[in-house]
């Protein structure tokens, strides 16, 4: 729910009771004469509401990018509110009556409704969660912490408060925890443990390895070869064979340690996006409903990627450099401990201007994610809304939108460039003041004979190797965040509960008779909306039922129940006798068929479209199944009859012919209750009586739901039901409805004018 406003809740405590505490809020906007500001406000001991005064014009943005919109600053004088009280004592409940285009709030006192204020959906959300708390409340007492979780759901970090940058996404970057959610990351690389063993032994070896080489090439070449004195003095070729050693087998151990790596990499990104892809397959049909195809495709590809690029890259860049510096440290502090601090002080100044910009450049980090994935959205949108953008002669608004998405990208590109562009030269000054420091004080010592040429040279190899780190570590960081944030994500999908979930020990039985019964059924795809109310249904193994209503009536939500895409809120559906939730999925999908009016066509042949609904079938098994739907003839037409490719990028079917495949997919599947969607709406008549013979053959012996758009269709329905917003009004045989002169009848007539306009 949405923050109280102070200056509100200033006013209401002039009014209260002394000691009363605002417990829940909630903001609604229309009142029965036209748009205002409403508050409502739940004390526990009295429901409060104040009216502010009436807006002229509300003006409804369309679509427009969510995370842009210009903050328009609200001011309200809530003195000059009215404010109306009702005792809690008073009240029973609160209900929320759905309208078109948002709701009204009622309360029920003493059995009767009283309406209380409306709203528009954008702030059906807000009611609908102070309505639920509400009504909790009134049924156990108190509010448990569960039913807070509920309504602070998807809008603000628990921990902080802070508001998520995008309420489908609820990971609050401030909370989240990079470490934990990297040792998840690595866990994830279990399987590959002994490659991952090697990468870091190899790593580990090569950063000790080029420890030795400043040494080597400093203090050992200058002062004990080329100085007279020297242990190794006059031993020039022995030296320039070491040093040649030296270098040969840290390529040697680089290379072999890259080569396990890639491969090592390899394995772990397909693990994850395989991971992605599974848990996506698990969850429910809702996750998807909810989330953008754009988004959800960026989790995948780029999400694993930025992993990916990261443990290749980033991990071992890490761990030699954090090797390095200690050793060059410990070296540098026994060879000359002054020298050494000299040398922190730049390194301390970089840390801690590093550490003040880092925190800036997460937060632009996180943005600059959002921001691509609305682009990717708005281009993916655009890509499959081409047809409505053309039709409505939209083109350019599309343009001008995506110019708004796009240039909101580049500005919070640019603006990250330029926080790293300035951190670079910076670090690179703070290096460069530092290496002067060091040859000053480093020449002094010189000259004063306390140390000689080749130990400066040493150390000023062992600085670079220090400072050289520090220069790219907003690199690393930078790397680290977008890692942890692409893993974080990728989590978030694999740890996503699914809301239909499968039972532990299934009640399947042998062969499903048919028999299905809803009990009292209610659900919403929202808490708050009701799409279906009290639906009390038989149908009868083996018989078929019509579905007839509206659109938007409920027709496809009820057999989206039957066949457990969704759970219902209320009451309960059993197929013969058992509940549907202890049925296996498998159970569920091998008897339930859905023919439905949008048919999803994948690359690939014609007859492994149809062979889709089993796997392995005979290819006489899948020209029958094509006879019977009525197929047979068009796919025979096509350039290569069943082997045509179809699908994105292949050959074309019209909606007529998609139907058909998906007709025969169903009769190959062969299931015991089959749910007609509206399977014949997109067809022809001439279209529509070819294949209602197929689809008779298909139905007979089998528990059919048939919901029509073409009444005449329903005809041989052994019974028909008429939804009409969420609830049955009316059920019987084709007849017995025509007679009662009711809802049916009413549709029927409406039909068969409309086909007589028409002149069919
Ligand atoms: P019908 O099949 O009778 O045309 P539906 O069952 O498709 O009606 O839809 C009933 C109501 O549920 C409509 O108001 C629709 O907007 C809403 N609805 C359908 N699917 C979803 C969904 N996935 N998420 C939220 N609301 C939905």
């Amino acid at each position: 729910m949405g923050k109280i406003p102070e200056e509100f809740l200033k006013s209401l405590s002039s009014r209260m009771e002394e000691g009363e505490k605002v417990l829940f809020y909630a903001s609604a906007d229309r009142d029965d004469s036209g748009f205002c500001d409403i508050c409502l406000a739940f004390t526990g001991k009295s429901l409060w509401m104040a009216v502010g005064p009436k807006v002229d014009k509300k003006v409804f943005r369309g679509f427009v990018n969510r995370l842009h919109l210009p903050e328009i600053p609200e001011s309200h004088d809530y003195e000059k509110y009215t404010y109306s009280v009702v005792s809690n004592s008073e009240v029973e409940r609160l209900e929320v009556i759905n309208l078109v285009s948002g709701g009204q709030l009622t309360r029920v006192s003493g059995g009767q409704s009283f309406a209380m204020c409306s709203f528009t959906n954008a702030k059906a959300k807000d009611v609908g969660t102070f309505v639920m708390l509400f009504n909790r409340m009134k049924e156990n007492g108190e509010l448990t912490e569960e039913d807070l979780a509920d309504s602070g759901k998807n809008e603000f970090c628990p921990k902080c408060g802070m508001l998520y940058p995008d309420p489908n996404h609820p990971v609050c970057p401030r909370c989240l925890k990079k470490g934990a959610v990297m040792m998840r990351v690595l866990k994830m690389a279990a399987p590959y443990k002994w490659m991952m063993i090697a990468v870091y032994a190899l790593t580990i070896g090569a950063a000790l390895l080029s420890l030795l080489i400043p040494t080597v090439e400093g203090e050992i070449l200058y002062d004990e070869t080329l100085t007279p004195g020297g242990k190794f003095y006059g031993q020039i070729v022995f030296i320039v064979l070491l040093i040649v050693l030296c270098r040969f087998l840290l390529l040697a151990m680089n290379v072999a340690s890259n080569m396990v790596n890639v491969s090592f990499s390899a394995k772990l990104v397909y693990r994850l996006k395989t991971t992605v892809f599974k848990a996506m397959q698990r969850l429910s049909l809702s996750f998807f409903m909810n989330k953008q195809t754009g988004t959800l495709m960026t989790r995948i590809n780029s999400d694993a990627s930025g992993v990916h690029y990261f443990l290749v890259d980033g991990l071992t860049y890490i761990v030699t450099n954090v090797v390095i510096v200690i050793g060059a440290t410990v070296i540098m502090l026994i060879k000359d401990w002054q020298l050494m601090l000299l040398c922190y002080i730049p390194i301390l100044v970089i840390v801690f201007y590093l550490k003040k910009k880092f925190k800036v450049l997460g937060k632009f980090n996180w943005r600059r994610f959002l921001r691509r994935s609305t682009l990717n959205s708005a281009i993916s949108d655009s890509v499959r809304g081409t047809r409505v953008i053309k039709a409505f002669g939209r083109e350019k608004n599309e343009v001008e939108r995506f110019g708004k998405i796009n240039s909101n990208f580049r500005d919070i590109e640019t603006a990250f460039n330029k926080q790293i562009s300035t951190i670079f030269p910076i670090n690179a000054l703070v290096i460069n003041a530092g290496g002067i420091i060091i040859w000053a004080f480093g020449g002094a010592q010189i000259l004063g004979g306390v140390i000689q040429f080749g130990t400066l040279m040493t150390f000023i190899n062992y600085i670079n190797m220090i400072y050289g780190p520090m220069a790219s570590l907003s690199d690393f960081v930078n790397w680290w965040a977008n890692c942890m944030t692409s893993a974080q994500r990728i989590f978030e999908i694999v740890d996503a509960p699914t809301d239909v979930v499968e039972p532990e020990t299934p009640k399947d039985k042998d062969v499903m008779q048919g028999n299905i019964s809803l009990k009292n059924v209610s659900f919403g795809y929202d808490i708050n909306k009701y799409v279906l109310r009290h639906i009390t249904l038989d149908i009868k193994a083996g018989s078929m039922v019509g579905i007839v209503g509206h659109s938007g009536a409920g027709k496809s939500t009820l057999v989206n129940l039957i066949s457990r895409f969704y759970d219902v809120n209320e009451g309960s559906i059993e197929i013969d006798g058992i509940n549907v939730k202890d049925y296996s999925f498998e159970y569920l999908r091998k008897n339930i068929g859905i023919v439905s009016q949008d048919v999803y066509v994948f690359m690939g042949s014609v007859a492994e479209n149809i062979a889709y609904a089993k796997p392995g079938c005979s290819r006489e098994e899948i020209l029958n199944a094509a006879k019977i739907a009525n197929a047979h003839d068009f796919i025979e037409k096509l350039p290569d009859g069943y082997d045509t490719v179809i699908g994105p990028g292949g050959h074309d079917l019209s909606g007529g012919e998609k139907q058909r495949l998906s007709i025969a997919r169903a009769v190959l599947h062969n299931p015991r209750i089959l749910i007609l969607d509206e399977a014949t709406a997109s067809l022809d008549t001439e279209t529509e009586r070819m294949i209602q013979e197929g689809l008779e053959a298909l139905i007979d012996g089998r528990t059919t739901i048939a919901i029509a758009h073409r009444l005449s269709t329903l005809r041989n329905a052994d019974y028909i039901v008429v939804v009409d917003n969420g609830e049955i009004v009316e059920q019987g045989k084709h007849m017995e409805l025509l007679q009662s002169k009711g809802e049916y009848f009413r549709q029927v007539q409406k039909q068969t004018e409309a086909l007589k306009v028409a002149g069919v």
